[in-house]
């Protein structure tokens, strides 16, 4: 740990401004002292690289399931002003509009553990999986376009959304303001057949149960429709796939040659590529980022109209007899425009999260009007093997502009994972414990094995510490699709 590392709260850790030249705020790792002794160093210098960026306002953070990234570490999260800062492509990730939807079923365990191995191949012959796999939407170019302004509207113009679904989605499933001028015919090109696909890697689509012993709060369970004892959900995570992986590329070249020339900006990493937010160059990323993570949302909403499909067939009811409604949609790699009280004030600022989950608490605006009491639901993956959570927003997040975990983060390399488990042997170690997997990757899935990631339950406890969601069920994982 660096000497220079300071508590300043039982979960908050702080790099001063001293640490390193350029430092325009200080660093703020959120974790308890456990998690804290594991971090990799990247992290804290990550972080402290962060606070260099202009118009930083407060404090750079990183939260609990942090780990190295490119630029901004994974779970970074920064505030901007916006006149006077910056908008950083790596402060949002490659994968831009990575996020985790949850779905609700009214089946229980009992009545899915003997359809399981049926109902996660129909999931897997459905829902395509892998490097550059392309989905059964058929879309021109120009009506592409109309998926990057309109994001989950479109789908429900077209059909693969129920209204409440939308009104279950972060921001309604659009970012207003995208536009798909500022998008080359390079990243069209790579992502307007990929609409509902998810992808390759730690993409997954998972069933999961909610059992009553893994229930923490059960008054917001049943706000989040959690009502039956071993109630089967399904949570997927996935994002915006080749095309917002194109759109980051595009910038992040664009501000590399405008960055110091242009704008006098002197960094101490490459990967920190970044344009004044108000410049042209700033405004054309945003509004082409605005269309990938339209393409994010529609992505997930077709996949749920998949997943409704699959279920339907299987169970032989409609997915409205299912239950299949959406607990929530949640991002956890975007940059957005909010409201947020800075030194007493409130303010406008641009928020950053990368690897990190909005987590707005209870009574505020821009959530449903169905959890204004709870706060907004959070939906954090743990792996394939150990669980995941569902939390809770609270008012304690107020600190980190209202932000939260997104995971539990790596503890190693996919590189050293794959070197310690073979995929088949774990599948067959898997499914001898209940867990039945599929994947087109024995590589992938090898990185993917839960010794590669931290403590999920530890992680989520940790965010509760520092009050910034508190932990509502434990959902353990049945049956998986991976990438
Ligand atoms: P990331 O967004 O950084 O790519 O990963 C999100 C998080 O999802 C990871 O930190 C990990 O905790 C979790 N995760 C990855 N694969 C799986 C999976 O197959 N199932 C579940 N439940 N969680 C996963
Ligand atoms: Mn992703
Ligand atoms: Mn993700």
């Amino acid at each position: 740990l660096p000497p220079q590392l300071r508590k300043v709260a039982p979960t908050v850790w702080e790099l001063p401004v001293s640490y390193k030249d350029g430092m325009l705020v200080p660093a703020r790792i959120i974790a308890t002292e456990g998690l804290l002794a594991g971090m990799e160093a990247g992290v804290f210098e990550q972080t402290a690289n962060v606070a260099c960026l202009p118009g930083i306002l407060k404090y750079a953070y990183c939260m609990p399931d942090g780990h190295w990234g490119y630029g901004f570490p994974i779970g970074g999260v920064a505030a901007m002003d916006p006149t006077s800062g910056v908008i950083s492509p790596g402060g949002i990730g490659f994968d831009i509009n990575c996020g985790m939807r949850l779905v609700l079923t009214t089946l229980t365990e009992e009545e899915v553990r003997p359809r399981l191995r049926q109902l996660v191949d129909l999931m897997f012959a459905r829902i395509p999986t892998g490097v550059g796999c392309t989905g059964f939407v058929r879309c021109s170019r120009s009506e592409f376009r109309q998926v990057l302004e309109k994001g989950s509207h479109w789908c429900r113009e077209k059909g693969y959304a129920w209204p409440e679904d939308l009104e279950m989605t972060e921001e309604g499933g659009c970012f207003g303001g995208a536009d798909p001028d500022a998008v080359s015919d390079k990243a069209t090109l790579r992502g307007f057949d990929q609409i509902g696909t998810l992808g390759s890697g730690n993409h997954y689509c998972e069933i999961q149960v909610a059992r009553p012993e893994n229930i923490f709060d059960a008054a917001t369970a049943r706000s989040f429709g959690i009502t039956i004892p071993n109630q089967v959900v399904v949570m997927f995570h996935c994002g915006s796939r080749g095309f917002g992986h194109q759109v980051a590329t595009d910038y992040l070249q664009s501000f590399l040659r405008v960055m110091t020339t242009k704008y006098g900006i002197q960094l101490p990493d490459r990967e920190l590529a970044c344009a004044p937010f108000r410049s042209p160059e700033g405004q054309a990323y945003f509004a082409a980022m605005k269309c990938a993570v339209n393409m994010g949302f529609a992505n997930r909403q077709v996949i749920l109209y998949r997943l409704r499909e699959v279920f339907s067939q299987i169970f032989h009811r409609s997915p409205e007899e299912l239950g299949m409604r959406m607990v929530y949609d949640v991002a956890h790699n975007t940059a957005k425009l909010e409201r947020h009280l800075v030194d007493g004030t409130l303010r406008e600022v641009l928020v950053h999260r990368k690897g990190a989950t909005r987590a707005f608490g209870p009574g505020m605006a821009g959530i449903p009007a169905c959890y204004r009491e709870t706060g907004q639901p959070v939906i954090i993956g743990g792996s394939m093997e150990t669980g995941s959570y569902l939390l809770a927003g609270e008012a304690g997040a107020a600190a980190t502009f209202f932000t939260t975990a997104h995971g539990s983060g790596r503890t190693m390399s996919r590189h050293q994972a794959k070197k310690m488990v073979r995929g088949q042997k774990l599948l067959g170690e898997m499914e001898q414990r209940g867990i039945y997997v599929r994947t087109d990757s024995w590589g992938g899935l090898a990185e993917e094995a839960g010794f590669a990631y931290k403590d999920i339950d530890l992680v989520t406890a940790a965010t509760e510490e520092a009050g910034l969601s508190r932990r509502v069920v434990k959902l353990v994982p049945m049956g998986n699709i991976k990438g």
